[in-house]
């Protein structure tokens, strides 16, 4: 059990990517702290998904591009948790666009929850991993951040920015046990991508050298590995999930 006492806070943890990490980690012994900002019914989907690993499971509404109740969250976790040990900013949106039709609000919402709400989150655990000297920082970023991708300028913008990010922090905190990294995924298969038209699908299936599509437990493998001991040297590092796509 790697991550036996160990508690995770997961941003969007009630779907997709996040919930399989959430089942990953709390397999191998995590509590976990779902934040989720959709129907409450998602929310207890996603305890109720979590069960049978008996572990700690609480899931807290939280808009994690606000400021203020992102931190009222991660101070209710510290407390109902006893601490923080590993945080996994894997909240995400898009409104895909070219940028002629792109208005304000488009880059605006996308922008605030991909990368100022990593920020937001990384800025209220800090202290606390700091002061630990351990913590676990792993964030979604895409592949679409290290290549671009047309229709996608705010996204990949966000994706962009969350590796510079993820690096800069890996600096700040590397003296004192934290780990900060980031997974890029390529096309996985979640609500988020089958909004795709499947003209876009097939497209896209074409230019994966493994010819498939991933699975969020083929991203949620590798932010494990992560968030493990086994990963304490690693830090500052982009791991793509990408079946080849961005190579
Ligand atoms: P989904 O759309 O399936 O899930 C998104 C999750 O983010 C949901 O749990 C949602 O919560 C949560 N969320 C959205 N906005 C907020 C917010 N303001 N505050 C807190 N939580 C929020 O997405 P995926 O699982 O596909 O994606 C997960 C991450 O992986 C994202 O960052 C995405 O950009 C990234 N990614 C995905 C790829 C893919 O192909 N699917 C490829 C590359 C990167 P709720 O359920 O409450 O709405």
């Amino acid at each position: 059990m790697k991550f036996e006492n160990k508690t995770a806070v997961i941003t969007g943890g009630s779907r997709g990517i996040g919930l399989a990490i959430a089942k990953k980690l709390a397999s191998q012994g995590a509590n976990i702290a779902i934040l989720y900002v959709g129907d409450e019914s998602e929310g207890i989907a996603a305890k109720e998904a979590l069960a049978e690993y008996n572990t700690k499971v609480e899931q807290y509404f939280c808009d994690v591009s606000d400021f203020n109740a992102s931190k009222e969250v991660v101070d209710k976790v510290i407390e109902e948790f006893g601490g923080i040990d590993i945080l996994v900013n894997n909240a995400g949106i898009t409104r895909d666009k070219l940028v002629l039709n792109m208005d304000e609000k488009d880059f605006d919402a996308v922008i605030g929850v991909n990368l100022k709400g990593t920020f937001n989150m990384i800025k209220h655990t800090y202290k606390h991993f700091m002061k630990k000297r351990y913590g676990r920082i792993v964030s979604t970023s895409s592949v679409v951040g290290i290549m671009g991708n047309a229709g996608q300028a705010n996204y990949s913008a966000s994706k962009a920015g969350i590796i510079g990010m993820t690096k800069s922090v890996a600096k700040e905190l590397a003296g004192r046990g934290v780990t900060v990294n980031a997974v890029a995924p390529g096309y996985i298969g979640t609500d988020m991508t089958n909004a795709l038209s499947d003209k876009v699908k097939d497209a896209m299936k074409a230019q994966i050298p493994a010819k498939r599509i991933g699975t969020p437990e083929d991203v949620a493998n590798v932010v494990a590995f992560l968030c493990s001991d086994d990963a304490a040297y690693v830090t500052g590092e982009v791991i793509k999930v990408d079946g080849g796509l961005a190579m």
